[in-house]
């Protein structure tokens, strides 16, 4: 430990470390790594298992080998392609393996300075001339005097690299660093937690990491790890939700609201409650135009519960395409405008803000409530109302995108936010609403596809979860069948007969871009061209996101009066379309869409009595999209269906985190550590039991860690 002294620590620079100089120092800095401390936290990007040593005479061809002999020949010759040959021959005494290498004339070198003695090399044995095996380029080492092929024949570290610099080099300081400094790694995890989750210590774990006796203590190692990552996350979003009970929030005035004008009919929902809220049931069932599912009223009920309670709600809302959590939002608003305060409510796209505008003025118009549009592409005078509306407490509703969040916009007296955020909001918008609020107002979240559960715990373990887990009655499960584009006449006469039954179709135009213009395009082809060639007898409409929304809501019409037989349309019809007549959705070019997305267009038809069809029309490019239309041919389930494109996508796409930068796991992966989280959540849950804040000595430094822990500053705003 050349000039370490009084500095000896995991900040010590890596050139200090023994058989590390300054210039593999230099290549290790090029893939970010300074200190001590960044080589023991780079871990491999996979391992080679070279403990197992089989005579040479029972190697096989195909499998990745360690091998073990005397160096019997070594020679070195020209191939016709110009290049340098060199191939030696090892032999154990039951047999002989060719190790060749090609252009590394200093390989040639170290080999015939050792011929006669003793090797051991690994790699891929392959069959060479007249059926000998050989390896080509396999690692290799001298074995030294006492026969020791102990670090060697192990499994071994295989390191992620950058160009220029070479395994050995990783290696090297990764197996030295753990010598001499892992044993000034403290555990963050105080005995007790690694007690109860039957964990190792870190030190121990950070060595298995980098030199694992067997693939189990590999497995024990990174479990641990990964444990760790997910218990920061998890504590953090505890303590948050702790705080937020302890925050002063509205209390709705609900079960003291005024009764309603005789003739309504007070007791229609009093049992499915109980106490004093009925007459707000009763005024909800007013205004909607169906009868509400158990699901739909045991959430309302949840919902009612908290904005009822002295501190702020927290709450997510989960449920599948067409459970109807719309009608469970505009309940939540409407029991906030009753009782005096603003609602807002904040979607992830234009359109879809829209299409809940038009739904809440729908619903709410009628009672003498106002609705505000807030949207980025609202003309400056328009934006001008709209903000004054809202600022002055004129309107009880306002709805929009993240125009609602921007700077500038202010609310009278803002009590309710529901964010129907489909994955596209992370808790940086979700608090940056929060904070528009008068005092702490309630927030309510819903999501739109179901996310697996193991997502929901690690992005909304700070919330409360209600789950919608009923489709309103009467509903068919939705038939899908995959065809191939030369099936097209066929798909098409199907549609027709449909239609002559009295149904109504869509047909979804294919994704060719972001574009919104492209898209337009695109469904102006498909348009023209079943108006002109396919069904000219039909009545076909057209329906894409550069109209306005006017006209949007004009088309909608037509096609909910039966005025059209055939929507064409972008994936606008993503959301908020409602027609139960219509039963056939042709989705063009399918495999172009994700799987949550085709889940969540198919969700437009199976809304009525009769049979549904969703008629994937596709050519599978490759496995995944192949894969993506057999589920949905498979299952309407959307957990399923979630849980499946988690597995294709993996996580970040998903969820968009990658997108917002939010959460990031070095080892942890959140389709395989599902289990691993659970227990990280309930040992979080455990910690904070009994020691709220973390202040006591023996946690300071698991507080430390979290206030370390970059991606979750966003998490931390409050404290
Ligand atoms: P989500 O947003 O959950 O996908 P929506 O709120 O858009 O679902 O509801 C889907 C459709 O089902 C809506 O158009 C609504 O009219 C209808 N709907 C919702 N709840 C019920 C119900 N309880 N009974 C009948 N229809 C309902
Ligand atoms: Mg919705």
């Amino acid at each position: 430990m050349s000039g370490a002294g009084a500095n000896y620590s995991l900040d010590t620079e890596v050139q200090f470390l023994k058989g590390v100089g300054p210039k593999t120092a230099m290549l290790l800095g090029k893939l970010g790594i300074k200190s001590v401390r960044d080589i023991l936290w780079f871990f491999p990007r996979r391992y080679d298992d070279r403990s197992k040593l089989p005579q040479l005479l029972m190697l096989r061809a195909g499998e990745a080998q360690t091998v073990r002999g005397r160096l019997v020949d070594v020679s070195t010759r020209g191939t016709r392609g110009g290049k340098v040959l060199i191939r030696a021959i090892l032999d154990d005494g039951t047999s002989q393996v060719g190790l060749v290498w090609f252009n590394q004339p200093w390989v040639a070198r170290e080999l015939q300075k050792v011929q006669g003695g003793e090797i051991v090399a690994f790699g891929m044995v392959k069959e060479g001339q007249g059926r000998s095996l050989e390896m080509t380029s396999p690692e290799w080492e001298v074995l030294d005097e006492d026969d020791e092929v102990g670090d060697f024949a192990r499994i071994t570290p295989v390191y992620p690299l950058t160009e220029g610099v070479p395994q050995w080099a990783v290696r090297k300081a990764a197996a030295s660093a753990i010598e001499y400094f892992s044993r000034l790694l403290e555990d963050p995890l105080t005995d007790e937690i690694l007690r109860a989750n039957r964990l190792k210590p870190l030190s121990w774990c950070i060595k298995q990491m980098h030199q694992p006796d067997s693939p189990d203590t590999l497995d024990q190692a990174r479990g641990r790890l990964v444990f760790e990552e997910f218990l920061y996350l998890q504590l953090v979003l505890q303590m948050r939700r702790n705080e937020v009970k302890q925050e002063v929030g509205i209390s709705f005035p609900i079960s003291q609201l005024e009764h309603l004008p005789p003739g309504a009919s007070p007791s229609l929902f009093a049992a499915a409650d109980g106490d004093h809220k009925g007459d707000l049931w009763t005024q909800v069932h007013a205004m909607l135009p169906f009868e509400l599912t158990g699901a739909q009223k045991r959430v309302i009920g949840e919902i009612w519960q908290d904005m009822e309670r002295p501190y702020p709600m927290n709450r997510l809302v989960q449920g599948d395409v067409g459970s109807g959590k719309t009608a469970v939002a505009a309940s939540a608003i409407l029991a906030a405008v009753k009782c005096g305060y603003q609602a807002a409510m904040m979607a992830p796209t234009e359109i879809l803000a829209e299409q809940h505008y038009l739904n809440l003025v729908k619903l709410f118009d009628p009672l003498g409530i106002t609705v505000n549009l807030m949207v980025g592409k609202q003309t400056a005078k328009q934006k001008r109302t709209a903000m004054e509306k809202a600022a002055g407490g004129e309107a009880q509703v306002n709805v929009g995108t993240h125009a609602l969040i921007s700077e500038g916009v202010k609310f009278h007296k803002l009590g309710l936010a529901v964010i129907d955020e489909q994955h596209r909001f992370g808790v940086v918008q979700r608090m940056a609403l929060r904070q528009k609020g008068f005092g702490h107002p309630d927030v309510l979240v819903m999501t739109a596809t179901p996310i697996p559960r193991t997502l929901t715990m690690s992005l909304y373990g700070d919330l409360d979860l209600s789950v919608i887990d009923e489709l309103p009655p009467g509903r068919k499960p939705i038939k899908t069948h995959w065809k191939k584009p030369w099936d097209r006449d066929k798909v098409y006469a199907t549609v027709r007969t449909l239609i002559q039954e009295g149904r109504q179709a869509y047909f979804v135009c294919p994704m060719i871009s972001e574009s919104d213009k492209m898209q337009t395009q695109a469904a102006e082809d498909l348009h023209y061209r079943l108006t002109h060639e396919t069904y000219p007898d039909l009545r076909v409409g057209l329906l894409h996101g550069q109209m306005k929304p006017a006209e949007k809501e004009e088309v909608m019409e037509q096609f909910r009066r039966h005025d059209l037989d055939i929507l064409v349309s972008t994936v606008v019809i993503e959301v908020g379309v409602d027609v139960p007549n219509a039963t056939v959705m042709v989705i063009e070019d399918a495999n172009r869409f994700g799987l949550a997305q085709l889940h969540q267009l198919r969700g437009r038809v199976g809304r009525g009595s009769h049979q549904s069809f969703c008629i994937l029309v596709a050519d599978a490019t490759n496995p995944d999209s192949e894969k993506r239309l057999r589920i949905l041919e498979e299952t309407t389930n959307g957990f399923k269906i979630a849980e499946e494109d988690l597995k294709i996508r993996g996580p970040g796409d998903v969820v968009g985190t990658r997108q917002s930068g939010e959460i990031e796991f070095k080892l942890a992966n959140l389709v395989d550590d599902g289990p691993v989280l659970e227990t990280a959540r309930q040992a979080a849950i455990g910690i904070l039991d009994r020691d709220k804040n973390l202040s006591r000595p023996e946690h300071q430094m698991l507080l430390q860690k979290i206030r370390e822990q970059r991606s979750y500053e966003a998490l931390i705003v409050v404290s």
